[in-house]
């Protein structure tokens, strides 16, 4: 299970492909990418290998855009098959999201979510929680940042977490609680992922969230790092990496 992400200027697809067979190592059982191409969101998933998702992405979506996300998925809400299969999009499609870890109070986050109206696709607890950041974002009219954290705040489970909003599409929301995240921090341009070896070869700068940290990752701003519970800034280190 591992978690992958660029937003910059470089073509996404290829640096996410990769980082996502950089982190074969940590086992999965299926595999995904979104990328938004400067329109549409598009996503592409398999149950099966990383290199069985390559085939099936470059025939089935268009790849090109400069930013996306990637995912590794280890089982542990509904089976392994491709519907299951991370991202996971919101019911209105703007949302995209990738999870590790599990939310162990989705069911009834999920009753409550289909009481409103939304329909899910597939059988995991993460489809519930994207499907909650957008409610939030709905009915509280708060950005995506303040959303996923009004969101966090209401589960109880384990995750890192990405999530991508087509309307905003210059940056990247993402969270940390028991498993871990680092934030590669390039040139006008950031990665994403479980740990440093999908972006070690194109940056030395690594930022590494802490539990219950959460971080809004946006082109041409420095990185804002907040505690999720009690919405403190925290300044965050810029570690150096050694080859
Ligand atoms: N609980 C999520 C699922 O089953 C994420 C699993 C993982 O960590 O890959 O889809």
């Amino acid at each position: 299970c591992g978690i992958v992400g660029y937003i910059g200027k470089e073509q996404a697809y290829p640096i996410v492909l990769k980082g996502l067979k950089r982190l074969e190592y940590r086992g999965y059982d299926s595999a995904g990418i979104a990328i938004y191409d400067g329109k549409d969101l598009n996503i592409c998933k398999t149950k099966g290998k990383v290199a069985d998702l390559q085939k099936k992405c470059e025939s089935e979506i268009a790849l090109k855009g400069t930013v996306g996300i990637g995912h590794t998925r280890w089982a542990t809400h509904g089976e392994p098959n491709d519907v299951n299969s991370h991202p996971h999009y919101s019911n209105s499609g703007d949302l995209a999201i990738i999870h590790n870890g599990i939310i162990e109070n989705y069911e009834s986050l999920k009753t409550e979510l289909q009481n409103r109206g939304y329909k899910f696709a597939s059988d995991t607890d993460t489809e519930v929680l994207v499907n909650l950041i957008e409610d939030i974002m709905t009915n509280e009219e708060v950005k995506l940042g303040k959303a996923v954290q009004i969101a966090l705040n209401q589960t109880v489970g384990a995750y890192a977490i990405a999530v991508f909003d087509k309307t905003k599409p210059n940056e990247i929301v993402v969270a940390r609680l028991g498993s871990p995240l680092a934030i590669g921090v390039g040139d006008n341009e950031y990665f994403i992922a479980s740990d440093a070896s999908p972006f070690i070869e194109y940056t030395k700068k690594a930022i590494y969230l802490e539990d219950g940290e959460m971080a809004v990752v946006r082109l041409g701003k420095h990185v804002k790092v907040r505690k999720i519970k009690d919405d403190k800034l925290v300044d965050p280190y810029v570690q150096k990496l050694q080859l």
